[in-house]
């Protein structure tokens, strides 16, 4: 168990053309016991983070420590660390048996019996009992990567980094993992960096969320924050599938003016807006609404295009009957139904725009994020249990 912290850790590597900052001044602190998810588009420096902390690059500047104690001196042995990598690489000519034990065999000095018990233990929590005397070669993806956790779980680790060890999984298998890794980390209660490009396993999986862009920390915070109080346009547009949907806008007076619609804020959120006029609206597919055409404010005319059905709901896409016909994305209920070629009326309800300074992309301004109501826990009535 332990805490894991970066202070203004700084990654530049030599490039054809000149250094290449991989890593930008990074400050993160990890508590001890939290599932950190590292995310962010391909290139954006999570895999170097987490090398960094592993000890296979050191820092250019900065600092990294566990439980306070700097640790970027020490090699990657004596970090009490165990990393686990989308190839899995495992060994193999060693039965999945010696592929768990090897690790704990080299690093310490519990004898056969121990290990060999200690093996059987998480192998049966992962659900691999079975496949002990097997090879790699004879195991699917899934099993593959069990192992390959099951190799990091053994040796009881201070801190777990996995960098992207879901990605060769099917979509089916990756949603089962994503569950299984969860209850795993909690029933385990270690400390870890989970680094993926993939949107849906931070918000799923994670306590936090840390979003990074060029190198660069954008925000870390909840799920639920970094969905609904992105930072700013970068975080926005990146976390939520279907995306966000924006639209340049200018203010003038109360009235955010574009080429498709003019839209009036409330005396009360101009305030919020203050001196920003370029700015940029934001709002998520499943916040806008549509309706029978009624004329009223702040309800604009829009034309189908597309509906894609995905059952529980329809993704719908769709265009601005004037000005340059700028396309967006509506999510509605599946049972609700919507043609192509229709014209419907679209209302961006205001406590669920966002608004952007265009300039810096910085917020201006989140929705407003209500309480989030709790499910009322059921009684203890034999009809419950
Ligand atoms: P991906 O999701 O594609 O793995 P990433 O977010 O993990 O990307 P990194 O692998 O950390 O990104 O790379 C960050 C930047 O550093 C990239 O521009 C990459 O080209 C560069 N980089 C990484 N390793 C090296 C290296 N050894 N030498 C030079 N440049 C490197």
């Amino acid at each position: 168990m332990a805490s894991l912290s970066l202070v203004d850790a700084t990654k530049e590597f030599d490039g054809d053309g000149g250094g290449i900052v991989a890593v930008d001044h990074l400050d993160l602190d990890i508590q001890d016991g939290e599932f950190l998810v590292l995310v962010g588009p391909s290139g954006c420096g999570k895999s170097t983070t987490l090398r960094m902390v592993a000890g296979l690059e050191s820092p250019t500047s900065g600092e990294i420590a566990i439980d306070e104690e700097v640790i970027h001196d020490q090699t990657p042995q004596e970090r009490d660390i165990a990393m686990v990598f989308q190839s899995y690489a495992l060994y193999p000519h060693m039965t999945v048996r010696r592929n768990m034990a090897f690790g704990l065999e080299e690093s310490t000095d519990q004898s056969a019996d121990e290990i060999d018990e200690r093996v059987t233990e998480v192998a049966e929590t992962l659900d691999i009992g079975e496949l002990l005397d097997r090879k790699p070669g004879a195991l699917s993806g899934g099993q593959q990567q069990r192992v390959a956790l099951g190799r990091a779980i053994v040796r009881d680790p201070k801190v777990f980094l996995l960098d992207e060890p879901l990605s060769n999984l099917d979509a089916k298998l990756r949603a089962e993992m994503r569950t299984e890794l969860q209850r795993l980390q909690e029933e385990l209660g270690v400390t870890t960096v989970y680094v993926t490009h993939d949107q849906t396993e931070a918000m799923t999986m994670s306590d936090r969320i840390a979003i990074l862009d060029g190198g660069k920390l954008q925000q870390v915070g909840t799920p639920m924050q970094c969905y609904h109080e992105p930072a700013n346009l970068f975080v926005a547009g990146f976390i939520g599938e279907p995306s966000m949907n924006f639209f340049d806008v200018s203010l003038d007076g109360r009235t955010l003016v574009s080429e498709e619609f003019e839209y009036t804020l409330s005396e009360e959120t101009v305030t919020e807006v203050e001196a920003s006029t370029d700015l940029v609206l934001g709002i998520r597919p499943e916040d806008v609404e549509i309706a029978a055409e009624s004329g009223e404010e702040n309800q604009f005319r829009a034309v189908v295009d597309v509906v894609e059905p995905h059952g529980n709901e329809n993704a719908v896409h769709l265009h601005f009957a004037e000005g340059d016909g700028r396309t967006f994305t509506v999510t509605i209920g599946g049972m609700r139904r919507l043609d192509g070629g229709q014209t419907v009326g679209v209302r961006f309800p205001e406590n669920a725009i966002h608004l952007f300074d265009a300039e810096t992309g910085e917020t201006v301004r989140n929705r407003v994020f209500e309480e989030v109501e709790q499910v009322e826990q059921l009684g203890t009535s034999s009809a419950a249990r």
